[in-house]
Parts: structure tokens; C-alpha cells; sequence
């Protein structure tokens, strides 16, 4: 029997993204979207700044405390922003709104293509090679080059019962451990904001465990080999492939946040759905007698829906069951706390602050972290890539990324010695920032080790049990993925098996 009534924990874009589809796919049922922040969105959030105090609109500059860009690669999220932008909206100037403020990187711009690292190694940020002769004559190309060049040469070595590794096992089994340490963990920091040693492989890079399945153990010969293919997933895109072809990268004027607003903004169009923000979730059990939830709210109240997804964080989620609630592995990941600090300086006409590109990573420090260390995971050239968002061009905007698996310190992020290492990693002088915004995100992103996959299914297969029958679904960054794609593709999963 389809659902009378869902509760949907969280307000975030999984929360959002759930209570979208679920509505449409069950236009009977009563849906309620339970959110702790007042603002919905959760770690979505893009804020427009006025420059030098002024109160000047055209003197504003857009930043991101979460995500900033998004890749055109996932399906789920381009439909989301076709079907909302194509007339969900009773209201059309908000539609226009966001179909023309679409930003769009090509893969040819300078901010797509060039990406750099900065290793204590050698002087300042190195670019990571794309051409030929780079991969010939630049110092991280006599890494990349010969590790690549000599994989298919590497004999099959995946343990025959190995299930999953992490990803700096992976990558040092099939490309060495020099790639590893100074690619993998790198490439890492910058996506998970975690240390590679530990994060499961199978779950960050699906593509390269299959890969060398396919290439009986070489990854390099799997990419070679075509793919098998599979059934495609219908998607409504309407015409977003063509406003999308040959992007590397995009946005919106307003941010990413434009995204997570407009769902908003739906969703409160819609008469059977209703967005509480400012309200914890305090308690869920499932009643066995009643054969409903019973959800417990800051307020003191008691909501009984019949259906229910969480997508909050896992650990959370285990706070407010019932002790007696038998749901395993909510606390097997911990979280990773990352510092996002925006900061725009005067562009200056004599000399550019930092190379074209879309900004450089940092690998772990070859001899283990100390606290004189940076800290710093990655910094983003946010004027290369988005320069569209700002009203002012005589500004330039950079996003630093410190935490993840390192400690922080109050030293860490003082503005000077944030200066000093960026100054140094550039090989410039850093002005004096005209705006600094430092948010502490404490335990924003899942560390998704070893395992993940299998003990997902274990707990997927727990909720099939009783009491929970099925009615109850677990989603979110903490168990499909961290990105907005998984999310949002996560929320548009919500609730398939509830039609039968
Ligand atoms: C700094 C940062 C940068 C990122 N950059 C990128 C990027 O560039 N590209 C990309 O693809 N992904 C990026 N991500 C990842 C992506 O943004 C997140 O994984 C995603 O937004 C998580 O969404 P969510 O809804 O699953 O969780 P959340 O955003 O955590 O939402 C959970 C919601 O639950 C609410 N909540 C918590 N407890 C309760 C309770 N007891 N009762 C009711 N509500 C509760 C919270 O208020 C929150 O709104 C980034 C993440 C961070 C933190």
C-alpha cells in the first residue's frame, strides 16, 4: 500500500531532494520535512557580501561555505534543476531567475583545465600535467608519467578474497607508492577532506575497482576496454544535455544555494507537503502495535507517520532511536571537520595573485603531520571559475580548505599565518584581504571506510526486518556518497519500494 504519511528528517539537499520526488511520486500522501536549522539546506550555503560595506548592489561578491561547483556528470542533479527550472514554479520570474543564471566553465577555459598541487618538494604550486611535453618536463610528470606508463606491466596483484581496500592501498598496489602518497592522498583531501589510508576505495572510486576487474587487473587496460553496457535510468532532462555539452564545471549566479532555495520554494507550493525548520527530531521508534512511527519533536510532540526517511547524520540518527532499536553501523564512520575560509582580496594590475585555473591541492606531508604544518587540504581560485558571481572584477576570491584528518588549532587560522602559507604556496605577496569568512563545519563529511558498502547492505537488509518492515529508509551523504550528486540521487531513490 502506498505511504499515507512520510516524515522526512532533515532539511538538507537530501532532505529536500527526498520530500521533491517523493512528492510526485506519491501525490496522496501527507509529507513532512523535520529540519533542526531554521534555514534549510544544511551544508548548501551560499551568501552574497557587500564589498566595503556599501550598500550598492553592483558591489557584491557571492560566497560558498559548502559546495561551490557542480560536475555535469550526474544525471539526478541536471534533473533536478531541468524539472524545477521547466514549470514546477507557479511563479515564472523565479523560473527565469534560474535558468538564466545558470554559469557555465567549458572544458577549454584555463579554470578547467589547469589544476595544480603544491608539495614541499619543489617551489610553489606545480601544474598538474595535461599535455605531453608536461607530462615530459614537469616535476610531477616523472611521477605521473612512468607510474602510469608501467601499470599494464605490473602483474594482477589483487589478493583474491580482498572484498575492499582503501584507496592509498589501491592506488600503491597498481601505480606505486610515490603516485599514492602524492596523487591519491591529494586527490582526496580535496573531495573528502580525508586521509586515503583510510577511506574505502570501492565506495570514493567505484570506476577504478571496476576497471581493473575489467582489465583482468590493470586499471590502465580496464579504462581501454568498453564498458558493459548497462540499462539507463531515465532521466527528465528536458534541454539541459545541450546547455551542458562541453562543460567542465558549473553554478549559478547566486551559488549553489540557488538549488537548495528553488527546491524550497517548490516544495512550499505544494499542499501536501510541509517544511518545518527550527525543529529537532528528538526521538524515532516504530510502534509494532500501531504499525506507525512515532516521532518525537523539540516541541514536545509526537508525530506518527506511517513512512519515514532520515537523512540525518548517522551517528545522530543513533542518538535518538530507542536503545532497544538493532540498527548496525551507524557509528562505524566518523565524520571529518573541515574549516572553509573565503577571502577576497584587491586585484592588483601589476602582478596576478595566483596562475589561470581551478585552484591546487595539497598532499599529505611525506614525513606525518606536525603541528607546524599548514593544515591547509586545498585551496580554490573561485575568480577563475566563477568570476560571474561577483559584480566587481577588481576583486579576487579564493577558498582555503583546512582540517579533515589534520588537527586544528586557534593558530592555524589566524588570518596572518593562513596569509603566510598561502603567500608562500603562490609565490606572491598577498594583500590585505578586503573580506575574510571563516566557518568551522564541525563533522560535515563521512569518512566512508573500509567496508562501507557491505555494511550498508546489512543495514539495509536490518530494515527490511521488523519492527521496521521496510517503512523506515536510511539515506544521506553518510551512506551513499558525499557528493551532491549522491545525495540528491539518494533522495530521488527514497521510497521506490512503497509503490507495491
Ligand atoms: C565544506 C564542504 C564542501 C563541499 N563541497 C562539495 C563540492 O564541491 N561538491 C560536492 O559534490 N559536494 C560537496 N560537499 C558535500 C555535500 O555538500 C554534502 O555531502 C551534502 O550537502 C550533504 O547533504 P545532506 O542533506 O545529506 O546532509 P546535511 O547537509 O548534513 O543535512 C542534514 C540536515 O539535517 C538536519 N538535522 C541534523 N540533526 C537533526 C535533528 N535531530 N532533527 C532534525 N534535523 C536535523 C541539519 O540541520 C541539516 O539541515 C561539500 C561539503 C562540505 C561540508
Amino acid at each position: 500500500m502506498p505511504p499515507a504519511s512520510i516524515a522526512v528528517l532533515g532539511g538538507g539537499l537530501t532532505g529536500l531532494s527526498s520530500a521533491f520526488h517523493l512528492s510526485r511520486r506519491f501525490p496522496e500522501a501527507q509529507i513532512i520535512v523535520l529540519n533542526k536549522q531554521t534555514r534549510f539546506g544544511g551544508w548548501v550555503r551560499s551568501d552574497r557580501v557587500q564589498l566595503n560595506g556599501s550598500g550598492e548592489t553592483e558591489s557584491s561578491v557571492l560566497l560558498e561555505a559548502g559546495p561551490r561547483t557542480l560536475r555535469p556528470n550526474s544525471k539526478p542533479v541536471l534533473e533536478l534543476a531541468s524539472i524545477v527550472a521547466e514549470g514546477l514554479y507557479q511563479d515564472q520570474i523565479h523560473l527565469l531567475d534560474l535558468k538564466s543564471s545558470l554559469i557555465t566553465v567549458p572544458k577549454t577555459s584555463p579554470a578547467a583545465k589547469n589544476r595544480y598541487l603544491f608539495s614541499p618538494e619543489w617551489p610553489g604550486i606545480q601544474p598538474i600535467p595535461t599535455s605531453f611535453s608536461s607530462l615530459l618536463f614537469s616535476p610531477l610528470g616523472r611521477i605521473l608519467l612512468p607510474a602510469v606508463a608501467r601499470e599494464p606491466f605490473r602483474p594482477r596483484n589483487r589478493p583474491p578474497h580482498l572484498t575492499d581496500e582503501s584507496v592509498n592501498s589501491f592506488l600503491a598496489r597498481r601505480f606505486g607508492v610515490k603516485f599514492a602518497a602524492m596523487f591519491g592522498s591529494a586527490l582526496v583531501h580535496g573531495i573528502y577532506a580525508a586521509d586515503s589510508r583510510k577511506l574505502s576505495v570501492r565506495t570514493a572510486f567505484p570506476t577504478l575497482w571496476e576497471a581493473e576487474e575489467r582489465g583482468r587487473g590493470s586499471v590502465v587496460a580496464g579504462f581501454l576496454r568498453p564498458k558493459k553496457q548497462k540499462v539507463e535510468e531515465y532521466y527528465e532532462l528536458g534541454d539541459v544535455p545541450e546547455a551542458m555539452r562541453d562543460v567542465s564545471v558549473y553554478s549559478f549566479k547566486n551559488g549553489i544555494g540557488t538549488l537548495t532555495e528553488a527546491l524550497v520554494h517548490d516544495l512550499r507550493q505544494k499542499n501536501n507537503v510541509k517544511l518545518y525548520g527550527g525543529v529537532s527530531v528528538t526521538g524515532l521508534r516504530a510502534n509494532p502495535i500501531s504499525k506507525k512511527f512515532e516521532v518525537s519533536i523539540s516541541s514536545n510532540e509526537t508525530l506518527h507517520p506511517t513512512h519515514v526517511v532520515s537523512t540525518l547524520p548517522l551517528p545522530r540518527l543513533r542518538h535518538i532511536l530507542s536503545p532497544s532499536a538493532h540498527l548496525p553501523h551507524l557509528t562505524s564512520n566518523p565524520y571529518s571537520s573541515v574549516t572553509v575560509v573565503n577571502l577576497v582580496f584587491p586585484a592588483s594590475s601589476s602582478f596576478p595573485l595566483h596562475p589561470a585555473g581551478f585552484g591546487y591541492l595539497v598532499p599529505r606531508p611525506s614525513g606525518g603531520y606536525s603541528s607546524h604544518d599548514s593544515g591547509i587540504l586545498g585551496c580554490v581560485f573561485d575568480s577563475s571559475a566563477t568570476a560571474s558571481q561577483d559584480s566587481s572584477r577588481d576583486v579576487v576570491k579564493l577558498t582555503v580548505m583546512l582540517g579533515g584528518p589534520y588537527p586544528i588549532s586557534p593558530e592555524h587560522l589566524e588570518v596572518p599565518t593562513i596569509l603566510r602559507h598561502l603567500s608562500y604556496h603562490l609565490g606572491v605577496q598577498l594583500p590585505e584581504p578586503l573580506i575574510v569568512r571563516v566557518h568551522q563545519h564541525q563533522e560535515c563529511i563521512p569518512m566512508l571506510g573500509v567496508g562501507h558498502l557491505d555494511r550498508m547492505a546489512e543495514l539495509r537488509a536490518a530494515l527490511h526486518r521488523e519492527p521496521w518492515g521496510g517503512k523506515l529508509e536510511i539515506i544521506g551523504a553518510g551512506v551513499r556518497g558525499v557528493s551532491v550528486g549522491d545525495c540528491v540521487e539518494s533522495g530521488r531513490e527514497a521510497g521506490k519500494s512503497w509503490t507495491t
